[in-house]
């Protein structure tokens, strides 16, 4: 066995098909007896989506999901106010998916999980990992089952309660809130239309009271009700005109903003939750966690030491900016509500967020353009395929801009006329990691030619 992941959570699963699709053996262990059934993460950002379009499932993602609604805040006063978290963006030739898609997070894991089995994998639901430890010959998983398991890596994908992470020791440093919690639940109701996130704040016009956000594709509406116990109380307190059905999936949550100080000990990895948790506000959790697994999978299959070690170092600082982000939000939401609940900072779309500090990422040019090594590869309109399209798939990728594409061993190479969306005045090289960040860019192709995938 080369792989066990503990955890079937979109990070968990986002890492099985990356094995999977890689032919790495692995086995996938779900404490739970059956797949997660709440809404929870609702919002998948575009670099989440760009990710999903390479592991071949956006269309679904798309079909299953809409643009997030406008917000329409029920002011004390009587008034109905409608405004936007954020502009919804045209899409450009760059940016083909530019705005948040709002899915139910249990839609992501079903979809997730149903990509892994039609490329032939399978999550053991029922199966947790208890205890393991690690030593010359790898590291030896107990399971729940009572099976011991002798794997080359385990990568702890078990949400924030982490079996993986207290046994690693490692610091998981941050604020608890104990005293702000929140209320979520998945109801059903009538007396309200689904054209709009419907938003109470308190009788101070300050504080938000409860929220009431339709779910795409389903019947359902995600209720957030900050220091409430009860879904009955919540609504009759501020939207008695609401007629409330009954409840799905329910839970409360408990304001937690902590970070790991290490991502990998030894051969053991830790990744989405598990390392890192974050506030809800501004949506970042589940597509932090999507990016660590889009992260770790071709370097977990490549298994060379080396690589596995640039896991840490290029997702540690992410995962710090975006905690920050995220954490900075949370507090406006006790001091502004109507303004923290803005999400038009383009750093929470996550495209921007990139590798250039990494020592994967290699610049030969005395001047680079705005597109460097380390950043994402942006999309292009081509020759009948777009850039994406050329991206798409477990391979490394040679964009050759306004050059012949030179023969690389074990990268797949094209000729792209981008230079515009690649900002090069001359003949281009791009060559781009598997997980579509651009590793290399030169003007010489002998630049290239050291290069082993
Ligand atoms: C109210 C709310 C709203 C949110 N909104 C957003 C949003 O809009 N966008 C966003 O990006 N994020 C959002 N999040 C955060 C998001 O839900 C999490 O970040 C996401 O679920 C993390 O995914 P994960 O796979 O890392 O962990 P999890 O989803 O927690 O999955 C971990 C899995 O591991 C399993 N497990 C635990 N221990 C073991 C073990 N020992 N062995 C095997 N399996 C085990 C668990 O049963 C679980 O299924 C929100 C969270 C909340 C509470």
């Amino acid at each position: 066995m080369d792989v066990i992941i503990a955890g079937a959570g979109p990070t968990g699963l986002t890492l099985a098909i990356e094995l999977q699709r890689r032919g790495v053996a692995h086995r996938i262990v779900e404490a739970s007896p059956h797949p997660f059934e709440g809404s929870r993460g609702k919002g998948l950002q575009p670099r989440t989506l760009e990710a999903l379009d390479d592991l071949g499932v956006l269309d679904r993602f798309l079909a299953a999901g809409a643009d997030y609604p406008p917000l329409r805040i029920h002011r004390p006063d009587g008034q109905q106010v409608d405004w936007r978290m954020d502009e919804l963006h045209e899409p450009t030739p760059d940016v083909p998916h530019p705005n948040a898609l709002m899915v139910p997070q249990f839609r992501t894991g079903q979809l997730l999980a149903d990509r892994l089995t039609e490329l032939g994998g399978t999550v053991e639901y029922g199966v947790s990992v208890t205890t393991f430890s690690q030593d010359a010959h790898g590291v030896h998983v107990t399971l729940s089952t009572g099976e011991t398991v002798t794997t080359h890596y385990l990568a702890g994908a078990d949400g924030g309660r982490s079996t993986v992470r207290a046994q690693l020791g490692v610091g998981f440093e941050g604020e608890t809130f104990e005293t702000q919690t929140m209320l979520v639940a998945d109801v059903r109701l009538t007396g309200l239309s689904r054209d709009a996130w419907h938003i109470w704040p308190g009788p101070d016009g300050r504080s938000q009271k409860l929220g009431l956000c339709p779910l795409p594709g389903t019947d359902l509406w995600q209720l957030t009700a900050p220091d409430a116990t009860s879904v009955t109380d919540a609504l009759a307190e501020v939207a008695p005109q609401v007629t409330f059905q009954d409840v799905g999936w329910r839970s409360m949550y408990r304001a937690n903003m902590r970070m790991v100080d290490r991502f990998r000990v030894g051969n053991v990895f830790l990744a989405g939750d598990a390392a890192h948790v974050h506030s809800p506000a501004g949506g970042q959790g589940l597509n932090t966690g999507v990016q660590d697994a889009y992260n770790l999978g071709w370097k977990l299959a490549s298994g060379d030491d080396k690589l596995l070690d640039t896991y840490e170092e290029e997702r540690l600082p992410v995962a710090a900016a975006v905690l920050g982000i995220s954490s900075r939000l949370h507090k406006r939401h006790s001091e502004d509500p109507e303004t923290a609940l803005r999400r038009d900072d383009p750093v929470l779309r996550q495209l921007s967020l990139n590798y250039r500090g990494s020592s994967l990422a290699v610049d030969h040019r005395a001047e680079p353009g705005r597109v460097r090594a380390g950043d994402r590869a942006p999309d292009a309109p081509g020759n009948g395929r777009r850039v994406f399209d050329l991206l798409r798939g477990p391979h490394w990728t040679l964009l050759a801009v306004d050059a012949p594409a030179p023969t690389v061993p074990g990268v797949d190479s094209f000729t792209i006329d981008a230079h515009d969306i690649y900002d090069v005045q001359k003949p281009t090289y791009f060559l781009v990691r598997p997980d579509n960040y651009i590793a290399r860019v030169t003007e010489d192709p002998a630049d290239l030619a050291t290069f082993v995938p």
